[in-house]
């Protein structure tokens, strides 16, 4: 019965996550973490080697965790990592999930492995209970909702701005519209009208707050069609209130059966560290692709092709007489 034996590729917030999930789980086992980094230079007593020396791991790691960036890490390490180890990722761009997911297909049938992609919560669990929710109630809407959380994007978008020193936003779902669903009324509705965008702004001195107000408020694609307010703050509230990285939201499935009798299913996540969490889902799921890519299954897989009954250390029996 020996350990299940983990890599970590790339040392970021989900990379932090993932070692301190590695630890939570006692069948599995870090081997080492990968990063273009100086290996000396991360903070960590666990294994850390240079990322071009990962093919001396060939045949020592069962599983690589793929910890890097989506918007451009992930479309790099993963098509090259899946060439020699069975990969989990966190890739999260949806509309480029189906071109990624044949990207990485090829790959995986070529080499033997077996690689999941794009598992999270979103994509990831929430997938999951949308998968359920239609096939379920196929007479019925799914909805949605991020938050209350800091959007990296557009917390990025805010810091790019003339005078801002420096800043955070939060995707906020309207309590307004979530009521409403949960009350069954059928909305037609864009994601904008369901979220709410708040900003902490810390600004550089003698700067004009009603331009950068503005200027927020207005910026197409990130800012403009939603209910945005600005808050401007000192480094020092910034530092103390907005340095942590919850995150969170609900899936909610409302629908009628033939009868007309209406039905929903709820879903919500309520998260302290958004990458603490997502690491905790990846290791979870390193244990499924181990099992199976022993049982010979190989190519790109995603969450809707795994048996949950292949995340538990624990037997088929014993899940039976415990949480059936
Ligand atoms: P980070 O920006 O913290 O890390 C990304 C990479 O940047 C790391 O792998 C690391 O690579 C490098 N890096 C990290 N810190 C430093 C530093 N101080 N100096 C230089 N390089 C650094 O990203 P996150 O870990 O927060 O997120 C990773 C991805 O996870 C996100 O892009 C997102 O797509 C995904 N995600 C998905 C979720 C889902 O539900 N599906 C939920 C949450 C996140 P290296 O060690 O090689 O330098």
């Amino acid at each position: 019965n020996s350990k299940i034996r983990i890599g970590i590729v790339g040392y970021g917030n989900l990379g932090r996550g993932a070692e301190l999930a590695i630890s939570q789980n006692q069948d599995m086992e870090l081997v080492a973490i990968f990063t273009r980094r100086k290996p000396d230079s991360l903070d960590t007593k666990s294994n850390v080697v240079h990322i071009s020396n990962m093919l001396d791991f060939k045949n020592k790691i069962d599983v690589m965790l793929l910890c890097g960036g989506s918007a451009k890490d992930l479309g790099e390490q993963v098509p090259m990592t899946s060439q020699y180890f069975n990969t989990v990722d966190s890739f999260d761009n949806h509309k480029k999930i189906p071109e990624y997911f044949e990207q990485v297909n090829n790959i995986a049938k070529k080499s033997n492995k077996l690689s999941l992609i794009s598992v999270g919560w979103d994509p990831g669990l929430f997938s999951l209970i949308r998968l359920l929710g239609e096939t379920i109630l196929p007479d019925g809407t799914n909805y949605t909702f991020w938050g209350k959380g800091i959007s990296q994007g557009h917390s990025d978008a805010i810091r790019k701005i003339k005078g801002v020193k420096d800043g955070v936003q939060y995707t906020v779902p309207s309590e307004e519209i979530l009521k409403k669903v949960k009350n069954f009324e059928n909305l037609n509705i864009s994601p904008c009208k369901m979220h709410k965008r708040i900003c902490y702004v810390v600004c550089k001195d003698g700067e004009d707050l009603s331009r950068i107000e503005n200027e927020i408020k207005t910026m197409p694609n990130y800012f403009a069609d939603y209910d945005t307010t600005v808050n401007f703050i000192s480094e020092e509230e910034l530092k103390r209130n907005h340095s942590k990285m919850p995150h969170g939201g609900f899936v909610i499935r409302t629908g009628t059966t033939k009868s007309n009798a209406k039905h929903k299913i709820e879903f919500n996540l309520s998260l302290d560290s958004n990458p603490e969490f997502t690491s905790s889902i990846l290791v979870a799921y390193a244990r499924a692709v181990n099992k199976m890519a022993l049982e010979g299954k190989t190519g790109a897989i995603t969450i809707f092709d795994i048996p949950l009954v292949y995340l538990s250390p624990k037997t088929g029996e014993q899940l039976r007489r415990e949480l059936l």
